[in-house]
């Protein structure tokens, strides 16, 4: 819908009497746009679509449609405020207690019956003009976050490039000082573009999970284990304390995994070299809950932010001395995370300087854990393979083709689709790795014209976009698996080798 009719529309709703087409009369001569609803259900529909501002009357008021305006309101985003106006009076019994519910919805401006014409049309000409700052402040937010996805993306190939390079040189040799420090900053900053991209994902509903049973003991332990040398280096104690039984819960593992590691992570990051960190993993039989607390001694957070910190981009000034970084997107990305688990996340903290505590809730599932076979080892590169390389990015190209001579395999590269496809009709290679991001044809069609053209090699896809329905759309294109960049190198050797997952 035009955003601008959107914020001009009034909705009203005056199903008694006169009262309705007069209204919508007065409107009409003020040339204001309005839509004027037969009963409660066609009025809540308009609502829900999106309006300017309601205008409905006292006796249109029942206890169902009180609810439903709730429910609805309580729902909108952080950006809305829909503001009603109510024509009260008629002597209708009940009115008093009406009208108290009715403050409760927030924006409601209430004009007395019977209302002068000049009041009506100056106070619905305000309400809009409210609302329209409203549709301004969403279409600001809308975007923002188009750029900060675009912003992700774009950051993502150097990064990938960067961390490429890195990990051949520390793969080569003992690695100096400088790289180490490169490879340190540079998985730093994969990981922020990672968080980007994620909650942009997350808040415009792209994040699909992959549930089976898991048992939160084991996520916890890995997501504890990842920070080992960060404990390690500034001599944190970390305790962990969970149950003999296994504490298993319908979720995405790598999600989950996530959640905890962005809170440890926060812990340690907000905790002084030297203090303590425990993560309790416990069961609240009553509630049919795992509940996990992560609990610091480290600065704590003042009672007013305590809600506050869950929201996007929100830091609270005066922990942080920036020195570990941080955009404000960690516990956004957790909350958004556990809710999608049907789970919640609660702060507590004395206040400054007396340590935090994050509390989360997730539901039980009484199923057991699916026993994941055992990692076949596979020796490296058991055999030469020919390959055809597509990529339009030359640092990368150059640094995957080098990776892959090393390992023996015989490559040939194009830099664009067109040549790409022409490449590996005509050479037929076991294997085709082709970025989807490219010049000309994208690596979608890439693959499917290969494929209709009768090549059966194994094709790799590589790109930026690692979400379910990327995956599924790189299936359909006829990939046999597919990458997510910035790749690394194990798991190119993985998927060379066919060990990774479609
Ligand atoms: P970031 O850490 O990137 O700033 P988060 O969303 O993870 O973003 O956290 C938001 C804010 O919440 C932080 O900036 C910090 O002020 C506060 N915070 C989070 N975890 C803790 C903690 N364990 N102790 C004290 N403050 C914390």
């Amino acid at each position: 819908m035009d955003p601008a009719s959107e914020s001009e529309r009034i909705a009203v709703l005056a199903p008694i009497g006169r009262d309705g087409p007069l209204i919508a009369e007065f409107f009409r001569r003020e040339r204001l746009e309005c839509v004027s609803c037969d009963d409660a259900q066609r009025f809540l529909h308009e609502l829900e679509a999106g309006v300017g501002a309601a205008v409905f009357t006292e006796e249109a008021v029942t206890p169902g449609l009180l609810e439903r305006l709730r429910q609805l309101l309580a729902a909108q985003p952080p950006w809305s405020d829909l503001p009603l106006i109510l024509l009260s009076g008629h002597g209708v019994a009940g009115d008093r207690r009406t009208l108290g519910d009715l403050k409760l919805l927030g924006n409601v401006t209430v004009l007395d019956r019977p209302v002068q014409t000049r009041t009506l049309i100056s106070a619905a000409r305000a309400a809009l003009r409210a609302r329209a700052r409203q549709y301004q402040a969403r279409d600001a937010i809308v975007a923002r976050d188009r750029f900060l996805a675009m912003l992700g993306h774009e950051l993502r190939n150097p990064l990938a490039a960067i961390t490429f390079a890195v990990d051949r040189m520390r793969g080569r040799m003992t690695p100096p000082k400088e790289i180490e420090i490169v490879h340190r900053q540079a998985s730093h900053l994969s990981r922020l573009v990672e968080d980007l991209l994620d909650v942009s994902r997350v808040t415009s509903g792209k994040v699909t999970l992959s549930p089976r049973p898991v048992d939160l003991r084991e996520v916890v332990q890995r997501a504890v284990h990842t920070h080992d040398s960060w404990i390690e280096g500034r001599h944190m104690h970390v305790v962990l304390s969970q149950g003999a039984t296994a504490a298993i819960v319908n979720g995405d593992p790598a999600r989950l995994e996530q959640v905890v590691g962005n809170l440890i992570t926060n812990a340690l990051k907000y905790t002084p070299a030297g203090g303590r960190i425990d993560v309790m993993l416990e069961v609240d039989v009553a509630a049919d809950q795992h509940v996990l607390r992560v609990k610091d001694t480290g600065v704590g957070i003042e009672q007013k932010a305590l809600d506050r910190i869950f929201e996007l981009f929100m830091q609270v000034d005066g922990t942080l001395d920036r020195s570990q970084g941080g955009i404000g997107l960690g516990l956004t990305l957790v909350r958004s995370l556990l809710a999608l688990h049907g789970g919640s996340i609660v702060a507590q903290s004395e206040g400054l300087g007396r340590g935090s505590e994050f509390i989360v809730r997730l539901p039980r599932a009484a199923v057991q854990p699916v026993v994941e076979p055992e990692a076949r080892a596979v020796e490296r590169a058991a055999s030469r393979l020919d390959v055809v390389l597509v990529e339009d990015n030359l640092d990368i190209r150059d640094m995957l083709k080098e990776l892959l001579e090393e390992d023996g395999h015989r490559v040939s590269v194009a830099g664009d689709g067109g040549s790409g496809l022409s490449l590996i009709l005509e050479k037929a290679p076991d294997l085709a790795i082709v970025d989807i991001g490219l010049p000309g044809l994208d690596g979608y069609q890439v693959a499917l014209q290969a494929r209709a053209r009768g090549h059966h090699g194994r094709l790799v896809a590589m790109t930026g976009y690692g979400q379910p329905e990327d995956r599924a759309r790189a299936a359909k294109a006829g990939f046999d698996t597919h990458l997510t960049k910035p790749v690394d190198v194990d798991e190119l050797r993985a998927a060379i080798e066919g060990r990774a997952a479609p």
